[in-house]
């Protein structure tokens, strides 16, 4: 972002703000162009430039981007929402995480039971049962029929979890 020739020609952002003159190892200057006073402003208004200027110096040179995105996004989500600030925008998303998370598994277990549904007769067994240990589920899924139809065609979407939780079970590859 910092050509040369923004020490020479126009002060960056910060310094133009706190009205101050622009040096050519001014900490500001890479990271607050003055093509983009806001993002000064809002950091500046919510941390300090002196903060600002302090957290700079104390990462690392090539993270310093990264931090000065991230107090941009903080000090714009925080002027946005002066209660919650970015951790409101966080809790929105975790809401609606474990609510899609709830939906994919309730549409999971619809998938299962509209397939049993078409299997023809010997729909007998709660799909609780088949989870009720190792041996069970390793007995059912090599019962062949109903079960293993079933069970099988939808196992790596729905039971990936499962599986994935206990890793006792080798077997399942036998379906
Ligand atoms: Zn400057």
């Amino acid at each position: 972002m910092a050509s040369s020739s923004g020490y020479s020609s126009s002060p960056c952002a910060a310094c133009k703000f706190l009205r101050r003159k622009c040096l050519p190892d001014c900490i500001f200057a890479p990271y607050f162009p003055p093509e983009e006073p806001q993002k000064f402003a809002n950091v500046h208004k919510i941390f300090g430039a002196s903060n600002v200027s302090k957290l700079l110096n104390e990462v690392l040179p090539h993270q310093r981007e990264d931090t000065v995105n991230s107090l941009a996004y903080e000090a714009e989500a925080r002027l946005k929402d002066p209660v919650y600030g970015c951790v409101g925008a966080i809790s929105v998303l975790q809401r609606q995480v474990i609510r899609l998370q709830k939906e994919l598994e309730a549409t999971n277990a619809d998938l299962i039971q509209y397939t049993c549904r078409e299997m023809p007769s010997t729909v007998s067994r709660p799909v609780h049962y088949r989870r009720k240990n190792n041996n069970n589920m390793v007995q059912v899924y090599g019962d062949g029929g109903f079960d293993q139809n079933c069970g099988g065609y939808y196992h790596p979407n729905a039971w990936s979890n499962v599986h994935d939780g206990d890793g006792q079970e080798g077997d399942d590859g036998g379906m």
